[in-house]
């Protein structure tokens, strides 16, 4: 049975031998949070575009400049001033953060470091050469690559777009993600379940994540645990870019999922996975596509999903396949767990100081949604760690959509 660590590199592998060029569309920089680059994006000119005063108070020549002593301010600089004469010897400008230091000035010096009297400027200390003056082109010179192809559009990243006047982007369109679920016993979230039926709400997780990730979700409903129905509705989803099912991947008579799909020609590449919870992981190629049947347990298919389907999606958006949100804590309570197996239990982790320190959260196995409702992360338990003493170094992955 693979670890975990294995079972990501299978998905990367063999996604990654099959993820070719992507479809692209052009997006507004408003709209393409998210998004994974498709293009190159450079400088329109340099940056800053000029020596840039970081503060409000005076430009100087820092050679002229001596503690207690004073120079006469000869006129001011506001921020977007046009500045084309030189500062004259002997004098400083008022300036304030954001406008241009004129020529010949090489230093600010901080309006809290000095005494206005009356035209006279007087300085309580030396100033240094440089001083909060960022130089022209020293962020980026003109036409330099800022962003590259295969890069995800964050904040910082649609921030550093706009500045440089690229509201425009070519960016590879969301892979279309196939959602089944399987399961005699399932019924549509807003129906009213008869006393032995569940509401679909894998449909709804494996969604939400699909949209997290930056897929884009294609909800199919639900399939009986019957041959024909699973096949029709499997054949639905091989339309998309990826199916994810959920449910019917375990040892029951009726777990039909892996052997509908090797009727159908899929090829695995696992079919177990030593973690708990999530086990039963399926994960293959069907007629050329992308297949994981995550067991249907929900925190099972939400585990199973972060581990193995996000990197399937980042490759099929052009991306790298992302680390794990994995940070170390410090244990708050001594745990023992069976070994070998990986284990990933809903937790909190809460800052201590600079210090992370994580808890176990009571829950009831893998059908608790309610206890992953109240994690902020997955604690990690090694495969060969039997027992885990209070303050010992642990991993936690971080549930991102809520941290
Ligand atoms: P399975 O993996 O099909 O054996 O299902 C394991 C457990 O997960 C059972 O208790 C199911 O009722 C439950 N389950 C399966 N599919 C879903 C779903 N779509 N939504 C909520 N619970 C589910
Ligand atoms: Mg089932």
């Amino acid at each position: 049975m693979l670890s975990y660590e294995q079972a990501r590199y299978k998905v990367i592998e063999e996604v990654g031998k099959r993820k070719g060029p992507r479809a692209t569309t052009v997006v507004s920089v408003w709209d393409a949070l998210g998004l994974v680059l498709a293009q190159e994006v450079r400088t329109d000119r340099e940056y800053p575009p000029f020596d840039r005063s970081t503060r409000d108070g005076y430009a100087v020549n820092s050679k002229e400049v001596m503690p207690g002593a004073g120079l006469k301010c000869a006129g001011e600089i506001k921020a977007g001033d046009t500045v084309s004469e030189a500062l004259a010897a002997g004098t400083c400008l008022q300036i304030m953060t954001g406008a241009a230091v004129p020529a010949a000035a090489d230093a600010v010096v901080m309006i809290e470091h000095v005494r206005r009297e009356g035209e006279l400027v007087r300085f309580e200390r030396a100033a240094q050469p440089g001083q909060n003056i960022v130089p022209r082109g020293s962020e980026a010179v003109a036409a330099q690559i800022v962003l590259s192809p295969g890069m995800r559009l964050g904040y910082a990243e649609l921030a550093l777009a706009a500045q440089v006047g690229a509201v425009q982007l070519k960016c590879a369109k969301r892979p279309r993600v196939a959602i089944l679920s399987t399961g005699d016993e399932i019924v549509l979230i807003d129906e009213t379940p008869g006393p032995f039926q569940i509401r679909n709400s894998n449909s709804v997780s494996l969604a939400s994540q699909v949209r997290i990730a930056g897929g884009e979700p294609a909800v199919l409903g639900n399939a009986a645990d019957r041959i024909e129905d699973l096949g029709e509705k499997i054949e639905r989803g091989l339309k998309e870019d990826v199916l994810v099912l959920s449910g019917g991947v375990s040892m029951g008579k009726y777990d039909l999922v892996e052997s509908v799909l090797k009727a159908m020609g899929a090829e695995f590449f696992f079919d177990a996975v030593a973690i708990r919870p999530g086990k039963p992981a399926v994960f293959g190629v069907c007629q050329g596509k992308p297949v994981f049947g995550l067991p249907g347990n929900p925190v099972s298919t939400m585990v199973t999903f972060e581990l193995f389907v996000v990197p399937a999606i980042d490759l099929l958006s052009g991306a790298e396949a992302r680390a794990l949100p994995l940070v170390e804590a410090r244990l708050a309570e001594a745990m023992r767990e069976k070994l070998g197996l990986t284990h990933f239990l809903p937790a909190r982790v809460e800052w201590r100081g600079n210090v992370p320190e994580v808890k176990a959260l009571r829950w009831q196995g893998s059908g608790d949604i309610a206890a992953l409702a109240r994690a902020n992360c997955f604690l990690v338990i090694p495969d060969d760690k039997e027992s885990i003493e209070i303050g010992e170094a642990v991993a936690v992955i971080l549930r991102k959509d809520v941290v």
